[in-house]
């Protein structure tokens, strides 16, 4: 389903070139649930950010489906992303003015085709990840688990193939960053085709694969 082929990316600092991704290959299969490690400054983010069609690559291919997303322009892969791809940020990203539901409901802000249906996914989304009572309660009066739960479901709004998650627990407390676990694993048991980013052992226990990244490079493959 996912095909990347000899990924590079450099980065330029202070006249120095950072090779942040130095040739990734990486085939992920419909349903598996990928973790991603590896040490600060690896390429992990820029990874995942190339997944998340957020950033090109300079050279190698991605292929999404029948879609080869490395060449496509910008118009064509924001609307590739806002259609089939969900991001997760560590930091939730909930717009604090807005209700749940309405921040839940955003990628369809965005949507080419407006869904009618959209809003009773969305509810019952939240309804599904225990946020039923919350829906019209502004960010600001959720507790972090809550909010990256609702940042989770609106990342699944439009049933995106393909949902990336960067860090998804690194701000939350240890029962918080369990919820957050739990749902991501149910997830994964229902047929979502997943890749994160960790630190967290326990997260990456969860996944069929962990791939170890060093020096933008693959290091190690765990199974
Ligand atoms: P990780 O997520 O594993 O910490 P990153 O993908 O963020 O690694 O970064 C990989 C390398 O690329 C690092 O050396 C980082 O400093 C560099 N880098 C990442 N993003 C940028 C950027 N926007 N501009 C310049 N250098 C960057
Ligand atoms: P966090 O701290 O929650 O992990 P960051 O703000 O570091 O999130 O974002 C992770 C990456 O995604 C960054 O490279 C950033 O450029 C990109 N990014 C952040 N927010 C958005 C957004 N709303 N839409 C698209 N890209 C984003």
């Amino acid at each position: 389903m996912i095909a990347l082929q000899n990924i590079r990316k450099t980065y330029l600092q202070g006249g120095n070139e950072i090779r942040a991704l130095d040739g990734i290959d990486l085939s992920i299969a419909k349903g598996e649930f990928v973790a991603i490690m590896g040490p600060s400054g690896s390429g992990k983010s820029t990874l995942l950010n190339v997944l998340g069609a957020l950033d090109k690559p300079d050279s190698g291919t991605y292929h999404l489906d029948a879609d080869e997303i490395a060449s496509m322009d910008d118009d064509a892969s924001s609307d590739l992303r806002n259609r089939r791809i969900g991001f997760v940020f560590q930091s939730f990203h909930l717009l604090p003015r807005l209700t749940v539901l309405e921040n839940v409901l955003l990628p369809q802000r965005y949507a080419a085709v407006l869904d009618p249906s959209a809003e009773q996914r969305a509810r019952s989304l939240l309804t599904r990840i225990g946020l039923g009572q919350r829906m019209t309660h502004l960010p600001g009066e959720l507790s972090g688990g809550q909010l990256q739960r609702a940042a989770i479901a609106r990342a699944l709004l439009n049933q995106p193939a393909l949902l990336l998650a960067d860090e998804p627990t690194g701000n939350l407390d240890s029962k918080s960053a369990v919820d957050v676990l739990e749902l991501l694993a149910e997830l994964h048991a229902n047929g979502q085709t997943m890749v994160l980013v960790t630190h967290d052992p326990n997260i990456a226990a969860k996944a069929q694969r962990t791939i170890h990244l060093k020096d933008g490079k693959v290091d190690e493959v765990q199974v």
